[in-house]
């Protein structure tokens, strides 16, 4: 069996997506509005595919659906996580995910979208919006149906190395210039609450009020440790960022020659900095893998490179 599949990405152009998909991460995609990189996706709205190997050319569903053991023989109908890389130039639209129930009852039985933030980038002062103000469901309603935007959203300083997990029914917003890390339920279901009133295509985007109104924690748990700075990292080492009930995400920092194993049937993982191996196949920043059933049991890496790993 093979121990790592590389992928190739899908990219998504968006209305508020920048160049540094291409410029710092290297990918070979044209445009200046690159939005989202989907480095390890199952998703049929974009699928990540097999670069290289045995497997050259296949999508990673046709894998899941064909050769379960790649993944520890794990079940499920459909792969269960979605790693993105998400570059803001400007702002992305306030809104909200469904949890699992919601989605399975009003979302042709899609999973919800639970996820976690890791900030590669962002700008020295960067907010992002994690959470609202409104007390009760009325105040909610009443807040957005007079704009009051300002009053409503909760803003949270952030720093590069930051993780940050967002649960179904926070109201939350990616901010200019903040560049991250995504992983997430495999879902592509968001209930925009406000997109500023852009206008593209000579129209604006749709809302889903009801449907936020719908799935939105009210009011909002407080923000405390929910926050945590994990830039520093000792040299051969794995830090666990998230663990929640979906997915475990670690980072792993090398340095010279390192092997650790997961307690995992598969494990992605991207490249953050640097570069090196993992088994025999060259990575650089950028690169997203699977790494297999077999090689989860002992992974060997080298070269000096950070990465995100993910697993259920
Ligand atoms: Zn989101």
């Amino acid at each position: 069996m093979e121990k790592v599949i590389l992928l190739n990405p899908y990219f998504s152009h968006t209305i508020w997506g920048g160049k540094k998909l291409r410029d710092v991460f290297g990918y070979d995609e044209p445009g200046d509005d690159i939005g989202e990189c989907w480095g390890i996706s199952a998703h049929p709205s974009g699928e990540s595919f097999v670069s290289c190997g045995e497997f050259e050319g296949k999508r990673l569903s046709e894998l899941w659906n064909e050769h379960r053991e790649l993944f520890g023989n794990a079940e499920g109908k459909a792969f269960p996580l979605l790693v993105k890389i998400i570059d803001a130039k400007d702002d992305l639209s306030i809104q909200v995910h469904p949890d699992d129930e919601y989605a399975r009852l009003h979302e042709n039985g899609a999973f919800g979208k639970k996820e976690c933030w890791y900030v590669l980038d962002c700008p020295e002062d960067a907010e992002l919006v994690i959470g609202h103000n409104a007390g009760t469901s009325e105040e909610l309603r009443a807040m957005v149906a007079e704009g009051r935007w300002d009053d409503l959203i909760r803003k949270v300083r952030v720093r590069k190395g930051d993780i940050i997990q967002i649960d179904p029914g926070t109201v939350h917003s990616i901010t200019a210039g903040v560049c991250l890390l995504e992983t997430q339920q495999s879902s592509d279901i968001t209930y925009r609450l406000y997109d500023y009133d852009r206008i593209r295509n000579g129209k604006k985007r749709e809302l889903h009020l009801q449907k936020s109104f719908d799935v939105i924690t009210v009011p909002a748990p407080a923000l405390s440790g929910q926050i945590r700075n994990c830039k520093e990292q000792e040299e051969n080492s794995i830090r666990k960022l998230v663990s929640c009930d979906r997915y475990t995400v670690s980072k792993v920092k090398v340095s010279g020659e390192f092997t650790f194993k997961c307690d995992a049937g598969f494990v992605n993982a991207t490249v953050i900095e640097g570069s090196g191996r993992v088994f025999d196949s060259e990575v650089k920043k950028g690169s997203h893998m699977l790494i297999t059933a077999d090689g989860a049991k002992c992974i060997r890496m080298s070269g000096n490179m950070e990465l995100i790993i993910s697993y259920i």
